[in-house]
């Protein structure tokens, strides 16, 4: 077979992507691999040993698919540690009834069980006009759901996020004990879902934690009842100082251009509930799968292809920021870096933050991908991990699956290896091999 030059054809750019298409769908080991993860190592928030566990893992992986080199990136991350004792409860009429809630990451404990009557808001700003005399010495409730009527989940989840990042400080300027966040998904059910928040500097540090949204629409009922309602919260979670861990990093030489990167990468870091499957495992068995496939296939790629699984996305970003610092220290050109984190879903197009002509590029491209279900370029955000490469140079792209679902899982303890379809997993890592191979031949 002719492995495609630069001369590349429109013919012969079709053939080659079917090729691509056929070698992930017939012989993919990435949902091999992504079980391999989930199961025998598990979840990996930074700084465990299951974290360390999982670079070795990766390392090894990709060295065995022959990379031409594979190496880490040591990076320091926070060490935070939930513990076991997650309790809920709310207090009403003389009895109690238990509460599904999770330490959001990053919050202290509590010693014992805080418990308080509970006041309810929706927005940040309700607490400036409900005021100190209805907050002060209670737990809040930050209520508002994901909004449903936008069809984008992703956009959703922004629009709701703020209560998790920075509720608990904003509560605790009014002076409230601790807060329960809703979880960020339209999914209702009893699982709790966690997720990174932070506190404001000089302002009291009080515990914080994400409750399910059958139990904070349970509660938002009861107090219309009894507002004098009571709940209590038991968090056994704790930081550590920083630990070094290391983002892994795998190249393809490039036989024409070797000092231009094309990045593909996910985040082998994880929450510590559920498994870490979707987010972002899948966007690490994909990531690697676009190594092991192109090889498979033979191909030489013009550019130098760079496969790196970052760490600490989920709380800190440090592994992006890190790898993002040391390329521009080292002068190195990125032409292009494509992250997958937003599930293992079936691929349906590719956002990107890039100029006007790699984007015209692209949706001239979309005939090729067309054929397998990819058919939307949006303009707009990429990827954590590798947002802070951005400069006027490298064009940044974000696989888009389809997005109903991710939320229902992310975050959370149903976020597990059984959640993730195979087949919808391989086109993800097809669809961005095949990306690869155009930015690689095609560069607009
Ligand atoms: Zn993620």
């Amino acid at each position: 077979m002719d492995t495609p030059g630069s001369h590349s054809t429109q013919a012969a750019d079709s053939i080659f992507i079917r090729s691509i298409y056929d070698e992930v769908l017939a012989n993919a080991e990435a949902h091999e691999n992504l079980r391999v993860l989930c199961k025998s190592i598990g979840h990996r928030l930074s700084g465990s040993p299951q974290l360390d566990a999982a670079i070795e893992w990766g390392h090894t992986l990709l060295a065995a698919y022959g990379a031409d080199s594979v190496y880490r990136q040591s990076v320091m991350v926070p060490h935070w540690i939930r513990g076991n004792r997650e309790i809920g409860r709310v207090y009403l009429d003389g009895s109690d009834e238990p509460l599904s809630i999770t330490a959001l990451g990053g919050s202290v404990g509590t010693e014992g069980e805080l418990r308080a009557p509970l006041v309810e808001v929706r927005y940040l700003e309700d607490l400036d006009s409900i005021g100190r005399n209805a907050i002060e010495d209670r737990i809040v409730l930050f209520n508002r759901p994901m909004d449903p009527l936008l069809i984008n989940t992703g956009a959703a989840y922004g629009g709701a996020f703020d209560q998790r990042s920075d509720g608990a400080s904003r509560a605790a300027m009014y002076g409230a004990k601790g807060v329960l966040v809703r979880s960020l998904t339209h999914a209702l059910d009893t699982f709790p879902h966690t997720g990174a928040m932070r506190y404001r500097d000089s302002i009291p540090r009080i515990p914080a934690a994400g409750i399910s949204t059958v139990h904070a629409s349970m509660l938002h009922n009861a107090l219309k009842e009894h507002p004098e309602l009571e709940v209590g919260m038991e968090l056994s979670c704790e930081a550590f100082p920083d630990r070094e861990q290391a983002n892994v990093i795998a190249e393809i030489r490039g036989s024409e251009f070797p000092d231009e990167y094309i990045v593909i990468g996910g985040h082998l870091d994880s929450w510590d509930i559920g498994e870490g499957a979707h987010d972002d495992g899948a966007g690490i068995v994909q990531s690697i799968e676009v190594l092991r496939t192109l090889l498979a296939l033979g191909y030489r790629p013009r550019h130098t292809i760079r496969i790196v699984l970052f760490v600490n996305e989920e709380n800190g970003n440090n592994g992006g920021e890190t790898y993002a610092a040391i390329a521009k220290e080292k002068g190195e050109v990125h032409y292009a870096a494509i992250e997958s984190d937003a599930g293992g879903f079936s691929p349906r197009g590719f956002s990107m933050e890039a100029d006007d002509v790699v984007y015209e590029a692209f949706r001239s491209w979309l005939p090729y991908l067309q054929p397998y279900g990819v058919h939307v370029a949006r303009r707009g955000w990429s990827g954590v991990d590798i947002r802070p490469l951005k400069d006027d140079y490298v064009s940044l792209f974000g696989l888009m699956p389809d997005n109903q679902r991710y939320f229902d899982y992310h975050h959370s303890a149903r976020d597990v290896w059984e959640n993730v379809n195979k087949r919808e997993l391989e086109l993800g890592a097809a669809s961005i091999a095949a990306l690869v191979y155009l930015l690689d031949q095609q560069k607009p």
